[in-house]
């Protein structure tokens, strides 16, 4: 039977990997994200088995909207949509950079407790809040024998600040959603990347210094890429994984997490 799978995020970078994977073993994919033309440039290059939503996972209205063209059945959900506030820089209407101290990248003393505020309820709402959601919207489709997948980080155990602490309490929260849903013979885990190169992530901080020092974190001496994700999302969500649920995968090459 084809299973359903819904990514979000999943025009780009690691949620596209996931989404090809999936498309690749016969499912029928849908990925959502904020960007319309991404999303179709995406499905351009995935094929028949992928349809389109756009959808913000951060808006209850808009993930209504998404659950209403979603069959009455969905097998696995991917929550990949996230970012970092701090790196995406200042966008229409965001903080500056150097006042939003204490989450991270700018200087320890918040001058501005506005941008402050707005900087880690950006992160919390974009890393967690999306995930519990999307979850919550979904959670009467999910069908017995299916999975939720979250997409941590390793910044969750390297005092990334704001960041870090949406993608922690997303370790935490899986723990509760694990015993949800176990008893509907549903599991719930998180694959927690390490540096993954190539995707929007980092964008102009993918510079080959900034490269070189994440593969020398790790143990085996290799950067990580979006298809390693997928792999690892792919195993959570199969027949194989049944019986593992409220963990966190690392998957960072053996990154040490203590930065
Ligand atoms: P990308 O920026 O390429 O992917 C993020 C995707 O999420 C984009 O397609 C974006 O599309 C979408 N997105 C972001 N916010 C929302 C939202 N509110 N609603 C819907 N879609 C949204 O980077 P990655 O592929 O690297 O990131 C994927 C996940 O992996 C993220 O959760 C990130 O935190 C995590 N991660 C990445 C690491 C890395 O090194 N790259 C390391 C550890 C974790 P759009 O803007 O169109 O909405």
């Amino acid at each position: 039977m084809t299973r359903t799978v819904v990514v979000t995020g999943g025009g780009t970078g690691i949620g596209y990997a996931v989404a090809a994977a999936f498309a690749e073993q016969g499912a029928h994919v849908y990925i959502t994200g904020r960007r319309e033309p991404v999303l179709a440039e995406a499905r351009s290059r995935l094929g028949d088995g992928v349809s389109t939503v756009v959808c913000d996972a951060t808006d209850p209205d808009q993930i209504e909207a998404l659950r209403d063209q979603l069959p009455t059945t969905v097998d696995v959900l991917v929550n990949n949509a996230g970012g970092n506030r701090d790196l995406d820089g200042p966008g229409p209407g965001a903080p500056q950079l150097g006042a939003v101290g204490l989450s991270g990248q700018g200087p320890r003393t918040p001058d501005n407790l506005h941008a402050l505020a707005a900087a880690w309820r950006a992160n919390l709402e974009g890393n967690l809040v999306s995930a519990v959601l999307m979850t919550a919207a979904l959670d009467k489709q999910l069908a017995p024998g299916g999975a939720v997948v979250h997409i941590g980080s390793f910044a969750a155990d390297r005092g990334a600040g704001s960041y870090g602490a949406a993608k922690a309490g997303l370790n935490s929260w899986n723990l509760f959603l694990a015993r949800q849903l176990g008893a509907r013979d549903i599991t719930s885990n998180v694959v927690s990347p390490g540096y993954i190169a190539d995707t929007e992530f980092f964008r102009d901080r993918n510079g080959q210094q900034f490269h070189e020092a994440r593969v020398a974190e790790t143990m085996n001496g290799r950067a990580g890429y979006p298809e390693d994700i997928a792999g690892a999302v792919v195993f959570l969500a199969s027949p194989a994984a049944r019986h593992v649920t409220g963990q966190v995968l690392n998957v960072n090459g053996g990154a040490l997490t203590t930065r």
